[in-house]
């Protein structure tokens, strides 16, 4: 069982694909290739594993009250969302990612480290600023 707290605000994300809107809640399964994108995050996961990446648990303690705790920290909407622009656009095309709160620290490493092992651009402009991830540094210099 899952506990959720009415006072979350949920954390959710969007990824623009060939003209079409995809939104992304954290942990979400509604959409159609949620089967193919959990497959795809845990290859990210073990890819950037390979690049020293750790899962930072500090981050869910500085989330509290702004976002899901727990497990969910691996399945924010913006790893989802990521996850499936990978999926769904050519290699080499920058992936543009919407994101309602601010990106957490985990999912700054996470973007960071999908750019240099995917060589991909990943811009996503959370609620404070833009971040553009390009060859395993973030546009921001890791302040947000
Ligand atoms: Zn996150
Ligand atoms: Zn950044």
């Amino acid at each position: 069982m899952v506990k959720n707290d009415i006072r979350n605000i949920p954390g959710f994300s969007y990824t623009e694909i060939d003209g079409v809107v995809h939104k992304f809640l954290n942990g979400d399964n509604g959409h159609e290739r949620w089967k193919e994108i959990y497959q795809r995050l845990d290859k990210i996961g073990a890819r950037i594993k390979g690049l020293g990446y750790i899962t930072d648990v500090s981050n869910v303690l500085h989330d509290i009250g702004e976002e899901d705790k727990g497990n969910a920290l691996y399945h924010h909407s913006e790893k989802l969302a990521i996850a499936f622009g990978l999926i769904g656009t050519p290699e080499g095309t920058p992936i543009h990612v919407i994101k309602n709160l601010r990106i957490c620290g985990d999912c700054h490493t996470v973007a960071k480290l999908i750019s240099k092992a995917y060589d991909r651009v990943i811009i996503i402009r959370d609620r404070a600023r833009f971040h553009q991830f390009e060859g395993g540094e973030c546009s921001c210099q890791d302040y947000w």
